[in-house]
This record gives C-alpha cells, structure tokens and sequence, in this order.
C-alpha cells in the first residue's frame, strides 16, 4: 500500500530555518552593519537575515557560530 509522495502542486522544500522574532535587531558579524530580518513568508526559501552590504544572508545558526569568534583577536 504506497502512496507516492509526489510534490506537483507546487510543494517545494522550505528549508526548516529559525526565525527570529520580528522586531529582533543583529548586526552583521561581517561588517557590523544592521541586518535586514526577511519576513518568513512561504515563497522565500532563504535564510532569515540579510545583510545588503555584503550581499550575504545568515541563519540564526550562522550567527550564532560567528558570534563565538572572540572580539580580540589581534
Ligand atoms: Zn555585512
């Protein structure tokens, strides 16, 4: 008894990202600029920051990750 999992009505993968708060406010780990939180809506599949600066987005865990890195390093 298989029921094929076909995804033709437009299904597509949404990577399963947190997402901050709205409202959160980051600062790019890059270049300490404001990031941009992107609403979480169904047709984004991104991550949930933007930093437009360094045309890069960031997860939440890529954030987190970066943050680690001591701010001394000399
Ligand atoms: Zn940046």
């Amino acid at each position: 008894m298989h029921k094929h999992h076909t995804s033709e009505d437009g299904y597509k993968y949404k990577p399963d990202y947190k997402w901050p708060d709205l409202g959160t406010i980051k600062n790019c780990p890059r270049c300490n600029d404001e990031l941009e939180l992107i609403e979480n809506k169904d047709s984004y599949f991104g991550k949930p920051w933007w930093c437009a600066p360094c045309q890069w987005q960031f997860s939440e865990e890529d954030l987190a990750t970066l943050e680690e890195k001591p701010d001394d390093e000399k």
